[in-house]
């Protein structure tokens, strides 16, 4: 049988920036690939599917374990259309790690072994031409089969305050019952400045709705800067 190989962009070893894990030292693999055209999207580069190098899925999970935390983010792109991803997460489930899995939820899990599933479903704002991507931007079937089967938060990147409406039209349309501290805003932006503008009204909106502010840890920390 041919040796399972991934697409892998790059893996390094941060603080997790966003979510409930913020903070905690992890190691990060981005693979190479995503079905979505974000226009602010701050992974570009790992968009195609060819990008990165591909590397064998044992060389992968022993880098990935030769780093000091048991905690492993795997992220893109957009992780769950890159070829082989079951069966990294299955092998770093395996070795004992933690798994949390990025992903944009338009894809099913088909059993992924994942610990934390951060969901980030893409806001109208998210797409040049809303009416063209509607169908491929929210799969509500398959987003429902995430939260129902997962420990999961859902992540929703915030540009305009009317970026809010979307977000709880969504969890009505979900049509399943998530704790608001589960739903976490984070602020649009790669550069403190920016960030620090959208907090004037977003600290507002979580305070109303009960939804959980997220923060950038690594843009507070290192800046528009990839690999970090
Ligand atoms: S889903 Fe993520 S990786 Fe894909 S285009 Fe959107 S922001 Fe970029």
């Amino acid at each position: 049988m041919a040796e399972q190989v991934l697409q892998v962009v790059e893996r390094f070893h941060s603080l997790q920036g966003e979510g409930r894990l913020t903070g905690v030292p992890s190691v990060f693999v981005r693979l190479a690939g995503c079905n979505l055209r974000c226009v602010w999207c701050d992974t570009a580069y790992a968009r195609a599917a060819d990008a990165g190098q591909t590397v064998a899925l044992a060389d992968l999970v022993r880098q990935v374990c030769a780093f000091p935390t048991r905690f492993v983010v795997l992220t893109g792109g957009e992780p769950m259309s890159v070829p082989g991803i079951q069966e990294l997460a299955a092998a770093l489930q395996a070795e004992g790690r933690h798994v949390t899995i990025e992903t944009n939820g338009t894809l099913p899990p088909e059993g992924v072994a994942c610990q934390l599933a951060s969901l980030s479903p893409k806001l109208r704002s998210s797409s040049a031409a809303p009416e063209e991507d509607e169908d491929l931007r929210i799969n509500f079937a398959t987003l429902a089969a995430w939260v129902d089967q997962y420990d999961f938060q859902l992540k929703f990147v915030v540009s305009l305050p009317a970026d809010v409406l979307e977000v709880r039209a969504i969890l009505a349309d979900l049509a399943r019952p998530v704790p608001p501290e589960r739903v976490l805003l984070m602020p649009e932006g790669n550069d403190r400045a920016l960030l620090r503008a959208r907090d004037a009204w977003l600290v507002d909106v979580c305070k109303e709705y009960g939804f959980r502010y997220c923060r950038r840890l690594q843009v507070e920390l290192f800046g528009a800067r990839s690999g970090v």
